[in-house]
């Protein structure tokens, strides 16, 4: 944890947040400020900045919980992004997934929210 870092604030509930799902080492989240309905950060509870910063162990469940995310969705279509250093747009100091729904006119937009 670090102390001024807004996304453990969300782990540890200090900052209210849209929980989807919650493990020890994973929190999922929606974004405040959504590209798409149900756009959803992905995070591991340890505290590191970039994805170089994080033990491999605390990563292993980000891609599953996206996978979810995306047949609770019920969509097919999606966009899976992770942002490093300012240059290439990161803006939180803390590790995150960006799981972005990009349902078609077909899927509709509803969400199954708790995910099974
Ligand atoms: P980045 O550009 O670092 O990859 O994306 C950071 C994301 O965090 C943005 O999409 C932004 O909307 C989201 N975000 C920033 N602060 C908060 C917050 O306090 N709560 C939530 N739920 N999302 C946040």
């Amino acid at each position: 944890m670090s102390a001024n870092c807004i996304f453990c604030k969300i782990i540890k509930g200090d900052i209210p947040s849209m929980k989807v799902f919650e493990s020890d080492k994973t929190l999922a989240f929606l974004d405040i400020n959504p590209l798409s309905y149900g756009h959803t950060l992905i995070i591991p509870k340890h505290h590191g900045a970039k994805l170089t910063d994080i033990p491999d162990e605390h990563l292993t469940e980000l891609l599953p919980v996206a996978s979810r995310i995306a047949k609770a969705v019920g969509t097919e279509n999606f966009n899976i992004l992770q942002n490093n250093g300012r240059i290439a747009h990161q803006l939180v100091d803390h590790v995150h997934v960006h799981m972005i729904p990009k349902p078609s006119e077909e899927e509709g937009m509803g969400i199954n929210w708790p995910m099974k």
